[in-house]
């Protein structure tokens, strides 16, 4: 085993002030639940303003990074060897030994780095690098010394229980812990944007709940499974997601009934809001987020967005705001989702979009014809709610919560 500890450096979290612990408990409390997903058993704790990864057995190295590296908050991963507290000799023969080791071809710059926190240790750390500087310099002639543009920044850390080197530094995808800002509920759809969405506001620090509006049979199994799959594709990043599947067929069909078609998509995106809001306030999510992206589609004008907000008390983020396609589509593909989400199978929109959908909707236009739906949208919604389908979806899949008890929303 090469590496027996990681240190994990994290950035943004470091400046919080006097908050700055709950971040760093955030941190650590992600880390231990990715870690238990590993195989082996890991120590994780905090000491001077860093954390550390103790490795206790056997580890799959490869498993533990793809972990690490997903977790908002941590900027960088340095796979670290750990040893014994030793003679400044012994210490010197394993950090040569390291140094080669890690860069075994090609001739490269390197300074010493050492820091010495336990301070009975004999050598200080001006001493220290001294000492184990011309210690690789005599070992092998393939590396020199360059004290103000290293290529190899060779770190030895002198710790009272034990001492750690390390010289490469992995990057994390940075951000805040998730679970340090809260919960919001993500409507996710099938689609690229969604997902990104819901990745995005994660890396604020934020878990995610999720809301998707089925309408079966006008969509299949498959497009709710794609939606399982994406969800459990951020859930690498964020832990379990509840997804909330609820059956949007009647309210649709209720729409396409007695509103104007023109103005179906928005009316739709209304009811969709109004019934993710209540979702997000019986458990707790304090906003709603989407991905829409202004000017994408008709419903996405500024006039169209504003209307659907309407509906609204909480706050609705749209992260995508301002991003063109193509950058929402470098996310995606950045963060695992963009193969899934051009997969081909119908989400509930498609079917019932207008040939000339309003982009300027009048809202008190909106509002009147809404009234043609009061006879049974009050019961409908309340139905969707009652009959709302709860998965916890992981990285690894999804199970069923709670079943949804509603014979149109089984079997077809
Ligand atoms: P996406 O790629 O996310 O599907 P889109 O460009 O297809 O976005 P719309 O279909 O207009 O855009 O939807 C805008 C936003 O509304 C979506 O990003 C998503 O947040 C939400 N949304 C749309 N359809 C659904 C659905 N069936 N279930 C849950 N949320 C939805
Ligand atoms: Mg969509």
């Amino acid at each position: 085993m090469q590496y027996q500890s990681f240190l994990i450096k994290y950035a943004e979290i470091g400046i919080k002030g006097k908050n700055r612990h709950l971040f760093e408990e955030a941190l650590e409390r992600q880390m231990k639940i990715a870690l238990k997903r590993c195989e082996g058993q890991f120590k994780v704790y905090r000491t001077s303003g860093r954390v550390f990864v103790d490795a206790l057995e056997e580890y799959d190295y490869e498993e533990v990074l793809e972990a690490l590296s997903h977790i908002f908050g941590i900027t960088g991963i340095c796979p670290m060897r750990r040893m014994d507290v030793l003679p400044p000799d012994e210490v010197r023969d394993a950090v040569v030994a390291f140094i080669k080791e890690e860069y075994p071809e090609g001739k490269h710059t390197f300074k010493m780095h050492a820091r010495r926190q336990d301070k009975l240790y004999p050598l200080d750390s001006l001493e220290l690098n001294a000492m184990l500087g011309e210690a690789v310099l005599e070992a092998d002639e393939r590396f020199t010394v360059d004290v103000h543009d290293p290529e190899i920044l060779m770190t030895v850390e002198i710790r009272e229980e034990s001492i750690y080197l390390y010289s490469h530094i992995l990057p994390g995808p940075g951000g805040l812990p998730v679970g340090s800002g809260g919960k919001a509920m993500l409507c996710l759809s099938g689609g690229i944007d969604s997902p990104v969405a819901g990745w995005m506001i994660a890396k604020r620090g934020i878990k995610l709940d999720a809301v998707y509006f089925n309408a079966p049979p006008y969509t299949s199994e498959r497009a709710l499974q794609k939606v399982i799959d994406l969800a459990a594709q951020i859930a690498k990043y964020t832990g379990p997601i509840y997804l909330h599947n609820i059956n949007f067929t009647e309210i649709q069909l209720y729409i396409y009934e007695k509103c104007p078609h023109d103005e179906l998509t928005i009316i739709m995106r209304r009811f969709m809001m109004r019934i993710a809001e209540k979702i997000a306030l019986r458990t707790q999510s304090q906003a709603l987020i989407t991905g829409e992206s202004l000017g994408q589609v008709a419903s996405q004008t500024m006039v169209s967005l504003g209307v659907t907000n309407e509906v609204c008390t909480l706050p609705v983020f749209r992260p995508l705001i301002g991003f063109d396609k193509e950058e929402i589509i470098d996310v995606a593909k950045k963060i695992g989702t963009y193969e899934t989400s051009i997969l081909p199978y119908e989400d509930c929109c498609t079917i019932f979009v207008a040939k000339h959908p309003v982009t300027k909707p009048n809202l008190n236009t909106i509002k009147r014809h809404e009234l043609h739906l009061n006879e049974k949208i009050d019961e409908m919604v309340e139905k969707a709610l009652q009959t709302d389908e709860i998965l916890i979806v992981d990285q690894k899949g999804s199970r069923v919560l709670k079943a949804s008890q509603d014979p149109l929303a089984d079997g077809m």
